[in-house]
């Protein structure tokens, strides 16, 4: 699905017990911004021999290629960068102990953990170590095991095997890692401690008026939700009973989600949390122009102001221009021409407003969709403002330039938040139960 571009890097491994000196390769697979504004996701692969790299690489590119098949991944994918580490394995496979089966691998990894067949552990801490020495600041990582039997497991680390299957589990796993979605499942889970804060799992509320996601629920709907009510999957939006471990007591928000099983696609509600999600590590805004927010200018200059925004598909995205709090005509393209006449003598104000007008969200109550950017314009040559509101190009000659003298004050910042660094807890389980809550997603979802 993608191109690869390959970059070599060489790692030592610090690791006791594993080569003094390993090789490991970086294929970078998709670039689409700059690192601290994406989402940047590593995948390691373990029990690849040298001889099997090239397949590391195109096993990489199906797991992520499943994922961004699906919603709301898909119209998101360029708020991601995607990596690939190839790193030789002694041996090819995995351990199987209760098969017998033991082999040379860089990240140890191997079935039958905790005397539980499908469930895959790996030695986290190295491979946390060289994604980190590959891609500084990386956000996730993923580890793909060699071996085609299904299995795997969440927590700090995602692992999957080969197997298609386990493959589609990770769009699943990133709702919990990304969205800090609840498993939407009945399964029971010995030990579990419900916390009524996952977006997509609700306890009986006081009043069914304020279910947490009654924004997408329709009037109409019967709330509860009897199953005999869904017309889809995933329609209609209400609170069926049943999920996050148990039958009764916990509502969700459709009849059939990706959250409940690998079978189904993400619902709404799931959807709307994992876009928010995104917007915690990826601003609206990923450049602005003139970098400076002070810019100065006299009568006869043209100043040009521009937002680069970064474009979900389809390209929601809008720019909204205003100057001293009045929006600028019908300017709405990422980048104006302003005529100097037009402001007032002294200090004015020059703003844009970059907004995700998805319908996958219906409520952003911190406005993490939306980013501005406010420069002060200073006018020199003391000359009253003139009417502009049909004046402003809003395609100017980018050769013109900002103008005037802007200066260094201020830097490339911006009004807004830089919004919370993601919470990368794997949800739908406590704070110990990380590893346990990985293993009921892959043992129940099929
Ligand atoms: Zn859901």
């Amino acid at each position: 699905m993608r191109a690869v571009f390959g970059a070599t890097i060489f790692a030592a491994l610090l690791a006791l017990g594993a080569p003094a000196l390993a090789q490991h390769t970086l294929h970078t697979l998709e670039q689409n911004g700059p690192a601290d504004n994406r989402i940047d996701l590593v995948v390691l692969g373990d029990g690849y021999s040298a001889a099997e790299q090239d397949k590391l690489v195109a096993d990489a590119e199906s797991a992520l290629g499943y994922m961004f098949d699906e919603n709301p991944y898909e119209g998101y994918a360029s708020f991601f960068n995607l990596y690939a580490v190839a790193t030789v394995s002694s041996q090819s496979g995995v351990d199987h102990p209760g098969e017998g089966i033991s082999k040379n691998t860089f990240f140890d990894c191997g079935y039958d953990c905790a005397n539980t067949d499908r469930l895959i552990c790996c030695d986290d801490q190295t491979a946390l170590q060289v994604a980190g020495d590959l891609v500084p600041g990386f956000d996730n990582a993923i580890i793909i095991v060699n071996d085609s039997e299904y299995g795997g497991s969440g927590g700090t680390i995602s692992v999957i095997s080969r197997e298609v299957n386990s493959m589609k589990v990770l769009a699943h796993e990133f709702g919990h890692t990304f969205g800090d979605l609840a498993d939407e499942y009945e399964t029971p889970y010995p030990g579990f401690k419900f916390n009524d804060v996952y977006p997509n799992v609700s306890a009986k509320p006081a009043n069914w008026d304020l279910l947490k996601w009654t924004q997408w629920v329709e009037s109409g709907t019967p709330v509860p939700t009897p199953d005999s009510a869904k017309t889809t999957d995933l329609a209609p939006v209400g609170a069926f009973e049943g999920a996050c471990y148990a039958a009764t007591g916990r509502f969700r928000p459709v009849f059939n989600c990706l959250m409940r099983n690998v079978g189904a696609h993400m619902c709404a509600v799931c959807s709307e949390a994992l876009v928010l999600a995104f917007y915690k590590s990826v601003e609206p805004i990923d450049e602005h122009s003139p970098t400076s927010l002070s810019v100065s200018g006299a009568a006869g200059d043209t100043l040009d102001f521009s937002v680069t925004a970064i474009s979900p598909t389809p390209d929601t995205m809008t720019v909204e221009w205003s100057m001293n709090g009045n929006k600028l005509g019908d300017a709405s393209g990422e980048t104006i021409g302003l005529p100097v006449e037009c402001l007032n003598p002294g200090a004015n104000t020059v703003e844009a407003a970059v907004r995700d007008t998805t319908d996958k969200v219906r409520l952003d109550p911190t406005n993490l969709m939306k980013q501005t950017v406010t420069w002060t314009v200073t006018r020199t040559d003391g000359g009253t403002a003139v009417d502009c509101s049909g004046l402003v190009d809003t395609e100017p000659d980018t050769d013109t330039g900002a103008g005037g003298d802007a200066s260094a004050e201020g830097g490339p910042t911006d009004t807004e938040d830089d919004g919370d660094q993601r919470d990368s807890s794997d949800c739908g389980c406590d704070a110990t139960g990380h590893r346990g809550a990985g293993l009921l997603s892959l043992l129940s979802l099929l």
